[in-house]
């Protein structure tokens, strides 16, 4: 007969100290994820509750919800997913790492957040072409010395030039030769994704209870 050893779960609160501050969103204590990289105000931790990211100290819950309002395009909010396939495939490479994001927001975060002012996610909509546009410019950042170069260029995405100019021609030079090689792996990644509810970018709609 074997015995079943009993199972010891440690609350997620025991981890909170002056290294784990709590999440804006949920309270739980943000965990290490990325050291620093450049063009990032510093490194950045994860909530492993909702999946909310901070870059830097977070300020809180009320400074979450008016960077959730900036990325108000209309009637929906529009966030890079930091639950997305291409953040989980792309790591430091993802896209949504620009340098102006302090919040790496995912609809369950933005759920814990606007509850908070009695609001409550409407619809979450997978949005196909920036998911895909997302997943692929985080695996060209994978062989590029800067971040976001191609759709910096494209699209004015907030991109992070590499530092010297000869990366930045190899960079250049890397986007070109790899974009369609990127693109037929970006595809079924995030097809996969988006059908999942983990694509690379999403609207969500909010409205009072
Ligand atoms: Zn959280």
């Amino acid at each position: 007969m074997s015995q079943v050893e009993p199972t010891h779960v440690v609350p997620l609160e025991a981890g909170a100290g002056p290294d784990n501050p709590p999440c804006p969103a949920c309270g739980e204590p943000l965990f290490g994820w990325l050291g620093e990289k450049r063009g990032l105000a510093g490194p950045v931790r994860r909530c492993e509750s909702c999946g909310l990211g901070i870059v830097g100290e977070p300020a809180g819950p009320d400074e979450a919800l008016r960077a959730l309002d900036r990325l108000r395009d209309e009637e929906t909010i529009r966030i890079e997913n930091r639950a997305g396939f291409g953040c989980s495939l792309g790591g430091g490479g993802w896209s949504g790492l620009q340098p102006e994001a302090h919040h790496l927001f995912t609809v369950e975060s933005v759920r814990r957040l606007v509850a908070r002012r009695d609001q409550v996610v409407k619809s979450s909509r997978w949005a196909p072409g920036a998911g895909l546009a997302a997943t692929w410019q985080t695996l060209l950042n994978s062989v590029t010395f800067g971040r976001n170069v191609a759709l910096g260029a494209l699209r004015e995405m907030p991109a992070v030039p590499a530092a010297e100019p000869w990366q930045r021609r190899i960079d250049a030079l890397a986007s070109i030769v790899l974009a369609i090689p990127a693109l037929l792996v970006a595809i079924p990644v995030e097809l996969a994704g988006g059908l999942i509810g983990r694509g690379g970018v999403i609207r969500i709609r909010v409205e009072l209870f």
